[in-house]
């Protein structure tokens, strides 16, 4: 066993570059969500809470079942009836997708745990998908336009794209395809997903007719079920459609070239990224769901195409959100209306900062990350999924936010929303975390994340290896084992994150003052053929974390933090101190002794301050007071 302790041995710290051999990495691959194992303290609770409650939680209350809530899926037996133009659409327009979004992000679950029950209900849905498209020769597929507008299809003769979310959903139902016949095999839903794709690509980029996503997401999608044809060519012989993946990439790219071009339309403007050429952007505008996705497909294309400009917008965009407009938890999004990113450098306490923009945030993190192999983009990940992430759900399993502010005076969850996006979007996030912790590019393999689990990867030329992780948040310790069969070719990465050497977000947006010692540089760490167990000891120190003077409304104020997690005081905690925190003039330990909601609470030495990781908020009591910024 040889235990190497990164705090005194520098000597393994060795440049990315002398394992490649060049100065660019080969293209990082991850692995499916089913060949990592998360046996993690705190994310095996939440993946088996979301498997066994949210999940069945989500569908019951968008069949309307425990909620006074529509059943959404009746809306596909009307279609599937012949309604048209009848005014019996149940909910809003984007109801579909968000069925659709569920579909999704359950499939990534049933591949990791199966479950036959959860699988025939969602076959029940498919059925009833199948059977709606059928009532439409041209397998055109939107229930809330075809029972209320049907004149309107994609927002055209008079009508409104933004508000029917027609190529949106239809997106959706692309993605939900895409999963379900990974997860099951099955090719019911694929082959759905699959006719709407054949008939998007002719009626808009075939025909060069003028038609974008009004929300985005379609993008990404699109480019889904391009890679999964060109990955499985066989494929396209079990289905009865015709498969054209270029096609599926070409639609994606039309769709973001058109964006800045509205000749022949209504204009979409900034709020959907339709204001100008995302070639010409400088800055993410408009809508932080619809922003951050439409980001993530230019992302997904400068993959797929090695297209510079694609590269150079994405880099564009992500560093303007990085640097200028995201808050300390990783969510974006300020404003309330318009649910929209503000200007540089506005980061007020009471943001908006939808759920949903974090998941969007995290996912073109990912996509960077996949782009170019650099620590930072998982540096954003990991506070994304540390912070907003688990908050967006309650301890119970069945309430949720939207918006996530970091400083309330009256914090609630809600069991179901008019506009229930937020669950279905972190159902597919969750599903996909696995894939996000480890990366292989050749014959190096990537720890991104420390989050407790056991992977089996193949390593091309090495064959099957093994590695899993242990991490204690209360001490910092990460253990890391690897077995392979030929350990002398393979070389380990370790990211050694921003927020060890003070910097909380690359750019410094936030700075702490936390220092660290002479070995650990940010960025990745190389181990050249490492054997049996490797062992970290991350600076898990309470630290006190302030904004970049140019933020305005968090000048004077700072946050506490240790290890991933922002944390925040809930009045309940500090009743006696509510109005005078004075974080910043205290000491603060880890009381692992105590622990508040079978987490560890921050406390300062004076005992007069308890604060809590804030992805536990508003879990004790009505109109939750917290804070995360205080004087
Ligand atoms: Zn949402």
């Amino acid at each position: 066993m040889r235990f190497l302790n990164l705090l005194s041995l520098s000597i393994f710290i060795i440049s990315l570059s002398s394992c490649h051999g060049s100065d660019k990495p080969e293209r990082m691959t991850y692995p499916a969500p089913n060949q990592v194992k998360i046996t993690d303290q705190m994310w095996s609770q939440i993946l088996e809470r979301t498997r066994s409650v949210t999940i069945p939680d989500v569908l019951n209350k968008f069949e309307g079942r425990t909620q006074n809530a529509p059943n959404t899926l009746h809306n596909f037996e009307l279609v599937a009836e012949g309604h048209v133009a009848d005014g019996g659409h149940f909910g809003f327009p984007w109801y579909d997708g968000l069925i659709y979004e569920a579909i999704t992000g359950i499939s990534d679950y049933l591949l990791q745990y199966p479950d036959p029950a959860i699988e025939q209900r969602l076959d029940e849905y498919i059925n009833l998908i199948a059977a709606a498209q059928k009532a439409d020769p041209d397998g055109y597929i939107n229930t809330y336009t075809t029972l209320m507008e049907n004149d309107h299809r994609w927002g055209e003769n008079g009508g409104n794209l933004r508000w029917q979310h027609d190529v949106y959903n239809s997106g959706c139902l692309v993605e939900a395809g895409v999963h379900y016949y990974k997860a099951t095999g099955k090719t019911q839903l694929l082959e759905v997903a699959t006719r709407l794709a054949n008939y998007m690509y002719d009626y808009m980029a075939g025909a060069n007719h003028n038609v974008v996503p009004g929300h985005a997401l379609p993008e990404d999608a699109l480019i889904q079920l391009y890679k999964l044809y060109k990955s499985e060519p066989s494929l396209a012989d079990k289905l009865s459609v015709p498969v054209e993946a270029e096609n599926y990439l070409c639609l994606a790219e039309f769709w973001i070239e058109q964006r800045g071009h509205t000749e022949g339309r209504r204009a979409l403007k900034a709020y959907a990224q339709d204001a100008e050429s995302v070639f010409d952007a400088k800055t993410i505008e408009g809508h932080a769901v619809r922003a951050t996705l439409f980001a993530t497909g230019v992302a997904d294309i400068a993959l797929v195409k090695n297209d510079e400009r694609y590269c150079a917008a994405a880099h564009r965009l992500w560093d303007n959100m990085v640097g200028q407009r995201m808050f300390i938890t990783g969510g974006v999004g300020a404003i309330h209306e318009d649910e929209k990113f503000g200007p540089d450098y506005f980061l007020p306490t009471d943001a908006y900062l939808e759920t949903c923009a974090a998941i969007g945030a995290g996912l073109f993190s990912w996509r960077m990350h996949e782009l170019t192999g650099e620590a930072k983009y998982m540096d954003v990940l990991e506070r994304i999924i540390f912070n907003s992430i688990p908050t967006a759900v309650s301890l119970d399993g069945t309430n949720y936010t939207y918006q996530n502010p970091l400083n309330a005076e009256k914090m609630n969850r809600w069991p179901w929303h008019e506009c229930p996006c937020c669950p279905p979007m972190l159902l597919k996030f969750t599903g996909m975390l696995p894939s996000m912790i480890y990366a292989l590019s050749g014959a190096d393999i990537y720890v991104n994340l420390f989050i407790g689990s056991k992977a089996t990867l193949q390593v091309p030329d090495i064959g099957e290896i093994e590695i899993s992780q242990q991490v204690d948040w209360n001490t910092g310790k990460v253990n890391i084992q690897v077995r392979s069969p030929k350990t002398k070719k393979l070389c380990l990465h370790v990211r050694i994150p921003g927020w060890e050497n003070g910097q909380e977000l690359p750019y410094g947006l936030y700075q702490s003052d936390l220092t660290n010692t002479e070995a650990h540089e940010t960025g990745y760490i190389t181990f050249k053929n490492p054997q049996d167990e490797i062992e970290l000891t991350l600076n898990v120190a309470p630290r006190i974390v302030k904004a970049d003077e140019r933020v305005e409304q968090l000048r004077g104020l700072c946050s506490l933090a240790s290890g991933p997690f922002v944390y925040c005081a809930e009045k309940i905690d500090n009743p006696d101190v509510w109005d005078n925190l004075n974080l910043a003039e205290r000491q603060y330990e880890l009381d692992v002794e105590h622990p508040i909601l079978g987490i560890t609470p921050l406390r300062s030495t004076d005992s007069q301050i308890t604060a809590i990781p804030f992805y536990m908020i508003a879990n004790r009591c009505k109109d939750t007071a917290y804070r995360v910024w205080a004087k």
